[in-house]
């Protein structure tokens, strides 16, 4: 296709859906990955634990070849190191194919210094390996329907991914100061800004992807009030124009937007926006599937020219929930789900990947369930128990 980056294709590549027969298990000359698990703190470490067991499996299994190293990070590493993230372990990171990473942060890291905190190794990682763009599916599972604050028919079978940019916008832009104005008032600035690339590389993330899912992105902005927002637009519309004339293409208002997700979300399947309307749309399309315990994501930077690799970080977005961590609580699905992601988007396992979301799926409708989703009549499982069911029922979908 004319126009198109070389890492395009190679995104298309990554994204595809392996057919029937030519898994990866059949291969005779399997591929090896390199992973760097990073548990993190809290329930990071419980949640992590169960991605190991699922990777111990593959391996055994010889379904797939994983190499993993191990690191620290947040809190975990302040404590050993005094830094939230080590050259070392970002030397790991800037090696693997991709960085899983589990969560950061709790009560007892409150009073370290500012540059030390948890959150900055997280931010660190995201800054270093420029991932910009942000992916947060939004499934609901059938037998979590009910789970939702929104009626069971709203939600059932909903499937959108928000693709959010990541390191632009007013989080970064520059000047961002508060200022002494002397007479007893202070002035506070944010700058949100944006370049053409920015709007057309995230742009083009939403559109490749939606060309593997039902064809159509919805681009959100505030093009009313925002000069930002006149230039998302115009950069969508022309990348859209130019590249993709065969996806479906709509615009919304960000606020409309975050009203329609609400009001009716089967209407979208693939939305794009900035890094500060993608921070909240994407929180508020988290709560239409039920719990934290269940929303994956991934973050993926720009194609290397020299390997065709990406770049990618594969996260639950959930916190390091101190109020359960070390009960056996945690619902390792979001951290097993983001796992899956990293197979879709990183490894060219886009067929594991669909058995993984499928056994999910079936050990749900089971009636299995961690204590954040269970309902009457349902059975309460432990971390260690759920990842368990999940990973024998994906033994069982591979015969
Ligand atoms: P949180 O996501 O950790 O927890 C919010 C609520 O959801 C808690 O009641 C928790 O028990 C529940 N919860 C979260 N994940 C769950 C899971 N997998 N299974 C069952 N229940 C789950 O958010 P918080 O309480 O606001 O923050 C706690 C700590 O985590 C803070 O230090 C915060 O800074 C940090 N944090 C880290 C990340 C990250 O590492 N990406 C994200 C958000 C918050």
């Amino acid at each position: 296709m004319p126009g198109l980056d070389p890492g395009i294709h190679r995104f298309r590549e990554m994204d595809r859906r392996v057919e029937p027969g030519d898994d990866a298990c059949k291969d005779p000359i399997m591929a090896t990955h390199k992973l760097l698990l990073l548990p993190g703190d809290g329930i990071g470490t419980e949640v992590m634990a169960e991605v190991s067991r699922l990777i111990d499996w593959l391996n055994k299994a010889g379904i797939a070849k994983f190499e993993t190293e191990h690191g620290l990070v947040g809190g975990a590493a302040y404590d050993a190191d005094k830094v939230a993230i080590t050259d070392a372990t970002m030397a790991l990171a800037q090696a693997s194919d991709a960085v899983i990473f589990g969560a950061v942060g709790g009560p007892k890291w409150d009073g370290v210094p500012y540059e030390a905190r948890p959150e900055a190794g997280l931010l660190r990682l995201r800054k270093d390996l420029a991932l910009f763009a942000n992916l947060r599916p939004a499934v609901c599972y059938p037998a979590l329907a009910e789970a939702s604050s929104l009626k069971p028919d709203v939600v059932e079978g909903l499937d959108i991914m928000i693709v959010r940019e990541l390191t632009g916008g007013v989080y970064f832009g520059e000047p961002k100061t508060i200022t002494d104005l002397g007479n007893g008032q202070k002035r506070a600035v944010d700058t949100q800004v944006y370049d053409t690339y920015e709007i057309e590389r995230i742009g083009r993330v939403a559109f490749d992807l939606a060309r593997k899912r039902r064809n159509k992105v919805t681009s959100m902005e505030k093009r009313n009030v925002m000069k930002t927002g006149v230039l998302w637009n115009e950069v969508i519309t022309a990348v859209h124009d130019r590249e993709y004339k065969d996806v479906q293409l709509e615009h919304q208002l960000a606020d409309s937007g975050g009203m329609n997700l609400v009001k009716w979300p089967k209407q979208f399947d693939v939305i794009v926006t900035d890094n500060l309307f993608g921070d909240m749309l994407s929180d508020i399309a988290a709560m239409l599937t039920g719990s934290l315990g269940m929303l994956p994501s991934a973050s993926l930077g720009e194609v290397d020219a020299k390997t065709g690799k990406r770049k990618a970080m594969y996260e639950p977005v959930h916190g390091s929930a101190p109020d359960i961590a070390g009960k056996g609580m945690a619902n390792p699905v979001a951290m097993l789900a983001s796992f899956g992601m990293a197979l879709r988007y990183s490894l060219d396992m886009g067929d594991l990947a669909d058995k993984l979301d499928a056994a999910i799926a079936a050990v749900l409708a089971k009636g299995l369930r961690t204590a954040d989703i269970k309902s009457e009549g349902t059975n309460v499982v432990s971390t260690s128990q759920m990842g368990e069911a999940i990973v024998a029922e994906l033994q069982a979908l591979h015969g």
